[in-house]
């Protein structure tokens, strides 16, 4: 947030930052889709030799101190299952511009 900006500027921008973030549709997931490929493991199978039978996906959450929880998505749903995680990462990168800009307004000591 560029200090050189005046509050009013600052709350303009919010003001924006607000109504993109409302004009989000409430379809977000959060964590990041994986592809992985197996090994079957028959005798014989191509797949011995290539990297596997796949692309499977899964979206993996990182739980803080613990192992990421793993949920297997199915080809039909892997499109939207992209569209919902670009839509968290925008509704956060909203969020976070408008907590900088709160910050800053406290900063100057002025009303939030
Ligand atoms: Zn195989």
């Amino acid at each position: 947030m560029k200090s050189t900006n005046s509050t009013t500027t600052l709350r303009r921008r919010r003001a924006t930052l607000l109504r993109r973030l409302r004009s989000l549709k409430p379809e977000f997931l959060r964590g990041s889709l994986i592809e992985r490929y197996k090994r079957c493991g028959k005798a014989g199978c191509k797949c011995a030799h290539g990297r596997g039978h796949g692309p499977k996906y899964y979206l993996s959450l990182s739980i803080p101190g613990g192992r990421p929880e793993m949920e297997y998505v199915p080809q039909d749903y892997v499109e939207q299952v992209e569209d919902y995680l670009a839509n968290h990462s925008t509704a956060r990168r909203l969020l976070e511009e408008i907590c900088e800009i709160n910050r800053e307004l406290l900063r100057r000591r002025e009303a939030l």
